[in-house]
């Protein structure tokens, strides 16, 4: 299409008054379907504009006045560029120009920002639709939609996501997240981490109550802050553990800095009319440490594991001390060779069990699905959890057999429980994936290999990933997601809250199930501002047709609070920790059949 030339433009803007007279919608001949028409858009949330194929504004309706705050009439007639800032009219042109060359019928969508008569931006969903050969229209219709609160819900994830909310430090995510930005960053400065850990903090807490203890942590924050420079990144990684990264720091300085953080830890604080004396231990790491040329080979998950085991070591020492990592605390080659043989070991000799965590209606509290969660009966040392072998299979890629084992023992075990009872026949299983897994280029085949040898159908599966996961490479992701869909199986997206929160990307992704993270329903039954974003992402759920399910529900105020916002489905110790399946069978056998929803 060519451009808008200066005499078209006028032409253009002068045309579309004559026109609509005469159209069908929009003329006067159907006055009251017109009328009715016009009283069916203000009531919808959106407001929708006619548009010639160059821009020129055909129709608006009258809600655009509660939008943007200005008058449908004035509108009327003019060029859409005109009413934009200039400085727009490209994207406006493009815009205009994609829209008439979609296939009929066929819309797009763009998030956009505009600006109100009284000057403030709102954002919008913009969608367009290409209907300029519909003779009763002839005109590009496209419809703007607030999507202000949805914004602001999305800053307040990302927010929550990244700080820490007793001392508003970043947290662990953000922490993360500035440190592999140093690392991976072209200048060459040496990068220094230094984790710090409260000795004996459990001790505070169990005597002096958990408000004490968050006094305490709180107080230790600020006298950490009092020790960094503004451009150093101070932050709280959870519990009792902080941590701090420095560029530009020579290396020989850390100790110095360490010493200092002791001391100013070591001064008493006046708790609960006590004085109390707390230390810490210091693990220290650096990139430019090490054999020469070494530094910025280091990776970020690297330099943490460093200053991890460095901090064991002062731990080791006696404590109120640190310790500079040197390579002798390493775990050797031939340990993590070890690693890899018993987790080998475990997989061939049946060492490893998947046990089965309740999903119940809200309302109902009736079972709706189970989760699957992998355990290891290890010959010498007992159930392990996952978190004892996860991260080890992953990083050696053994997580890849290990989790399609799990999987085929998920749908092999509903298979029996639907063989077994009738009361199974609405019950689904969900399984996690892990990120390797989800790279993995032969999930989906087995996947679906997985439910026909079990002899299940797809959608009784829904599995399970993190907003990490997607978002490491959102379009691979969305490639497999869909995939997978197509399979038939259902997609969860675990401990929501906790990554990235990007609601856009969510909304365009075949998502069915959203898992509210544990930390959000910890002290939702105490905390307005957990109740404000738990209802959000409720709405949310609703507005995306996504069912919710709350994690980690462990009382009963929590369970009423989560209910009273409209969370769907819940989970969590309260209805029922993870079990064997021949617990899942007796809590199947005591529920009536007829109830039963999909989670
Ligand atoms: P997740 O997927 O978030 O699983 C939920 C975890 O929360 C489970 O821990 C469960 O036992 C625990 N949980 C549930 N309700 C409550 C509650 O009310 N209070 C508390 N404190 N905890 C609760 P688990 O079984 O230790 O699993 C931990 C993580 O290990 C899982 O977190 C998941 O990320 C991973 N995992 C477990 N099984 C598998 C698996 O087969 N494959 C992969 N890739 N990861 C797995
Ligand atoms: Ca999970
Ligand atoms: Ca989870």
């Amino acid at each position: 299409m060519r451009r808008i030339e200066r005499d078209d433009h006028t032409a253009a803007a002068r045309l579309p008054r004559n026109r609509l007279a005469r159209n069908p919608i929009f003329g006067r001949r159907l006055g009251s379907r017109r009328r009715m028409a016009e009283k069916l858009l203000q009531a919808s949330a959106d407001s929708v504009l006619a548009l010639g194929r160059h821009g020129e504004i055909k129709y608006v309706s009258p809600s655009i006045r509660d939008l943007l705050g200005c008058d449908p009439r004035e509108l009327t007639g003019r060029l859409l560029s005109d009413v934009l800032p200039v400085e727009r009219a490209a994207e406006v042109h493009d815009f205009v120009e994609r829209m008439v060359s979609l296939p009929i019928g066929r819309s797009e969508r763009v998030e956009s920002r505009l600006r109100t008569a009284a000057g403030e931006y709102v954002y919008v969903d913009v969608i367009g639709t290409n209907r300029i050969d519909d003779p009763d229209l002839r005109a590009v219709v496209v419809s703007l939609r607030d999507i202000g609160e949805r914004r602001e819900l999305e800053r307040q994830l990302i927010r929550q996501a990244y700080t820490d909310s007793l001392t508003g430090m970043p947290n662990r995510v953000m922490f993360r997240h500035r440190l592999e930005e140093a690392v991976t960053s072209a200048e060459p400065l040496p990068i220094t981490v230094l984790l710090l850990d409260l000795d004996d903090f459990k001790l505070v807490n169990d005597n002096l109550g958990h408000s004490a203890g968050d006094e305490l942590l709180t107080t230790i924050a600020e006298r950490l802050r009092g020790q960094v420079r503004p451009g150093d990144v101070l932050a709280r990684l959870g519990g009792d553990e902080f941590a701090i990264l420095l560029r530009d720091l020579d290396p020989a300085d850390a100790s110095g800095l360490a010493e200092r953080l002791l001391a100013t830890v070591h001064e008493p604080i006046r708790l609960a009319s006590r004085d109390i004396t707390c230390s810490l231990s210091i693990g220290i790491a650096t990139s430019a440490g090490g054999e020469p040329g070494a530094a910025g080979l280091v990776s970020a998950d690297q330099l943490l594991a460093n200053a991890d085991l460095a901090m064991y070591a002062a731990k080791r020492g006696g404590r109120n001390a640190y310790a500079v990592f040197d390579p002798s605390m390493t775990m050797s080659v031939l340990e993590e060779a070890q690693q890899r043989a018993d987790l080998e070991h475990a997989l061939e000799h049946d060492e490893f069990r998947v046990l089965y965590q309740p999903v119940v209606d809200m309302h109902t509290q009736r079972l709706t699905a189970v989760e699957a969660l992998v355990r290891w009966q290890h010959p010498r040392d007992g159930l392990l959890g996952p978190y004892h072998f996860i991260a080890h299979a992953e990083a050696n890629g053994l997580i890849v057999p290990l989790g399609r084992w799990v999987l085929r023992q998920a749908c092999a075990q509903l298979a029996r429980w639907r063989a077994e009872t009738p009361a199974a026949a609405g019950l689904h299983v969900n399984v996690n994936l892990s990120a390797r897994q989800f790279q993995y280029a032969g999930l989906v085949d087995d996947v679906s290999e997985a439910l026909a040898d079990a002899g299940l159908d797809a959608p009784s599966l829904t599995l399970e990933i993190t907003e990490s996961m997607l978002m490491a490479d959102i379009e691979a992701a969305k490639e497999t997601l869909h995939a997978l869909r197509r399979l038939g199986v259902r997609l969860a997206i675990d401990d929501f809250g906790t990554g990235y929160s990007s609601l856009s990307y969510l909304k365009q992704l075949p998502v069915d199930v959203i898992k509210i993270d544990k930390t959000f329903v910890d002290e939702v039954h105490l905390d307005e501002d957990d109740v404000a974003l738990v209802d959000a992402v409720a709405g949310l759920g609703q507005a995306l047709k996504m069912k919710t399910v709350a994690e980690g529900i462990e009382t009963d105020e929590q369970w009423e609070t989560l209910r009273r916002i409209g969370i769907d489905h819940g989970q969590g110790y309260l209805f029922g920790r993870p079990a064997e399946p021949s617990s899942i069978t007796e809590l199947l056998s005591a529920a009536p059949r007829s109830d039963r929803q999909h989670v």
